[in-house]
């Protein structure tokens, strides 16, 4: 099982403590991340997390490839609708890939929450 997660800056307090909530269960996953976000996952967890680029620097993207090669499993990303994002193009792409090849997506809490349950627990 491979997971994505992403969190936008303002979100990231929020994924910071899902993942420590979930952090057990979470650790059975094969987990990337965002590098900001995979950064700060690593701060506050024990988690093993592959870091990719910095979101605005072509991270989404790079997990969007993974999607495209069906070797990620599905994606937790705390989005921020609030605020614009220098990289909404690469944002959008990234959710049409999801969409495309029926990949999993989580973008709030609520929906993580299931995400997880159902996938490890
Ligand atoms: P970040 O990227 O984890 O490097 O902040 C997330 C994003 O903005 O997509």
């Amino acid at each position: 099982m491979r997971l994505a997660l992403i969190a936008h800056d303002k979100k990231k307090d929020d994924l910071m403590a899902f993942a420590t909530d979930h952090e057990e269960t979470l650790s059975q996953a094969s987990l990337m991340a965002t590098g900001t976000t995979g950064k700060r996952l690593m701060e506050v967890t024990d988690l093993d997390i592959e870091r990719k680029e910095s979101g605005p620097l072509g991270g989404d993207m790079q997990i969007g490839g993974e999607i495209a090669e069906d070797t990620c499993d599905g994606v937790i990303f705390l989005r921020d609708p609030l605020t614009a994002q220098p990289h909404e193009p690469d944002i959008s792409a990234l959710l049409r890939l999801c969409d495309v090849h029926d990949i999993p997506l989580a973008t709030n809490l609520a929906s993580a929450e299931l995400l997880v349950e159902q996938f490890f627990e």
